[in-house]
């Protein structure tokens, strides 16, 4: 066979030349819309643009921006002129964003005006940004941060204007093409690298049904934001497969999102589990007659959510499961043909879990410092583990003593996990999570998602707290609908028949919100410094 390079500018060609006609449309104050065809042409001006700039020819080109067709121009000019594309997480401390630019020594900083207000006071700290190219994503006229007079700013139309649109070619699949860093809930962040091969063999996965399963005749909005996994690698995927995209920009309100999804009839949409909950409430008296796929992950995905979904929509969550350094889609949860009988109480138990790998991923789950694979017998629980051409080797230039991969090649989750006969996942939950009882594990993923399944409950997060006796006990932390007056003594009395009772929370403390990461995430970092104090008889 041929020595084929699995290069970016494959997927940018086929989009150009096949699918010119589709279209990219962002959302927001300045909505816009881009043919396939003048998305490409601009992408090649933006080559000639990293050009005119200098930057390295294998420099790091930072964004700091919302999901947009501007963002999505830069998502391939950057790898396609051999450069590495690095998203930037804008909602990260002010630090981290910082220690990220400055590890990944990002060249030049592309920013959203109505983000750099955000970025501008961090520029001083970072000595190797020569340039910041603002993308005015504002209407005219609209209150904003001043762009500084002095040469290091640009303005992205301007420079496109004036640009020579350039040929692509990538000489190596195995060359960088994008990163992206852990949001670092311990230590620094930590920063994944994705060669041009592996986000190619990723973006077919996406594409197999398998996988998330695109068409060509889909809407696909990525409402997971571009700086979180590469948008879980549709971004890609979408221009592969031929696919119209639609982004929100920075309107990323639950009624700008479901307005979007009205007016473009988006086909397909992706986002964390809270994004979903907090469109849940708009969707009475709701059609989406396109819809047609929710793919969801990045947390576990609430039986109870998912359900809510099929109630009001018709179209239960698409739960898959992945890390930034799996690119990140690992796994995906279908209900096979087998069961496809079964009443939809018990469908829904399958959908639950994190699902089978896909083609090219394997799994397997194994005690700590172990290399025997544990029975896939849905019983046994163990470290998750993953290979495959799409799963990292290792950090970018990890700190001290840092280490992904075990000394037979897979990489370590951090997940704990039980797989059934067919290969299908049940994430239990992360290492640090697990509530840890005089030696035993408690799963704070299963109780919270018998909390949420609980009708005046609107989100739970369970956390373990010091106890004297047992080391630590879960705390649920509740949050109720609005207008709903449920004690603690009645939340427990529901879960008691439900879970072994030594899994029984000990207490539970009623809270605004479920404090929520940079990605949207529960927090259970931030709830255990609440609780650090925290004490149980
Ligand atoms: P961060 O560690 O910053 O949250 P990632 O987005 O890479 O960054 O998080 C990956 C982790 O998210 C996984 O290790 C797992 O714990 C969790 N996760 C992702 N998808 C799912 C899912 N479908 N169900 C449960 N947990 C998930």
């Amino acid at each position: 066979m041929q020595d084929y390079q699995l290069s970016l500018d494959t997927i940018f060609r086929r989009a150009e030349q096949f699918f010119g006609d589709k279209t990219v449309h962002t959302g927001g104050p300045a909505p816009t819309t881009l043919t396939y065809a003048e998305w490409a042409e601009r992408t090649r001006r933006l080559g000639g643009v990293l050009d005119t700039l200098g930057i390295s020819p294998d420099g790091r080109v930072g964004t700091f921006a919302w999901n947009s067709g501007r963002h999505l121009e830069l998502y391939f000019a950057a790898p396609c002129t051999g450069r590495v594309l690095h998203t930037l997480n804008i909602r990260l401390f002010p630090d981290q964003v910082v220690y990220i630019a400055n590890h990944a020594e990002d060249e030049v900083v592309f920013v959203d005006k109505s983000l750099l207000g955000l970025l501008l006071p961090l520029l001083d700290r970072m000595p190797l940004v020569r340039h910041v190219v603002v993308m005015d994503d504002l209407p005219p006229g609209a209150p904003a941060t001043e762009v500084p007079d002095d040469g290091r700013f640009h303005d992205y139309e301007e420079l496109l204007a004036a640009a020579e649109p350039v040929e692509f070619h990538v000489e190596d699949e195995n060359q960088a093409a994008a990163m992206c860093y852990t949001s670092g809930t311990t230590g620094n962040p930590k920063g994944v690298v994705y060669s041009h091969r592996s986000t190619w063999l990723h973006s077919i996965g996406v594409l197999t049904n398998a996988g998330i399963g695109l068409h060509e005749t889909d809407t696909v909005m990525p409402v997971v934001p571009m700086f979180h996994a590469n948008a879980w690698g549709l971004a890609h995927a979408a221009p592969m497969a031929g696919a119209s995209l639609v982004f929100p920009g920075p309107d990323m309100s639950p009624q700008g999102i479901l307005k979007l999804m009205q007016e473009q009839e988006v086909t397909l949409s992706a986002g964390v589990p809270t994004i979903w909950q907090g469109l849940l409430p708009l969707l009475d008296g709701v059609e989406l007659p396109k819809l047609r796929r929710i793919p969801c992950g990045g947390s576990a995905v609430p039986l109870a959510l998912s359900e809510a979904f099929r109630e009001k929509l018709g179209k239960p969550i698409l739960q898959a499961w992945g890390m930034t350094e799996t690119s990140p889609v690992a796994t995906a949860s279908h209900v096979p043909e087998r069961d496809q009988g079964l009443p939809e109480e018990e469908q829904a138990q399958l959908r639950a879990r994190q699902g089978q790998a896909l083609p090219g991923v394997e799994v397997r789950i194994v005690e700590p410092g172990s290399t025997t694979p544990l029975p896939w017998n849905d019983e046994a629980t163990g470290e998750l583990q993953v290979r495959g051409p799409w799963i990292a080797a290792e950090y970018y230039r990890p700190d001290e003593g840092v280490t992904l991969n075990t000394d037979d090649g897979w990489m370590k989750t951090g997940d704990v996990a039980a797989i059934d006969q067919y290969g299908s996942v049940r994430l239990v939950d992360r290492t640090k999570d697990l509530v840890k009882s005089g030696g035993e594990w408690i799963s704070s993923v299963e109780l919270e998602n018998l909390l949420m399944a609980h009708p005046s409950v609107k989100e739970a997060a369970v956390i373990g707290v010091p106890h004297p006796k047992w080391d630590e006990r879960p705390l649920a932390c509740v949050v109720l609908q609005e207008g709903e007056t449920v004690t603690g003594e009645e939340i427990l009395a529901y879960l008691e028949p439900l879970v072994a009772k030594f899994w029984l929370p000990d207490a539970v403390e009623f809270i605004e919100e479920v404090p929520k990461t940079s990605v949207g995430k529960f927090s259970k970092k931030d709830l255990r410094t609440r609780f650090a104090d925290y004490r149980l008889e």
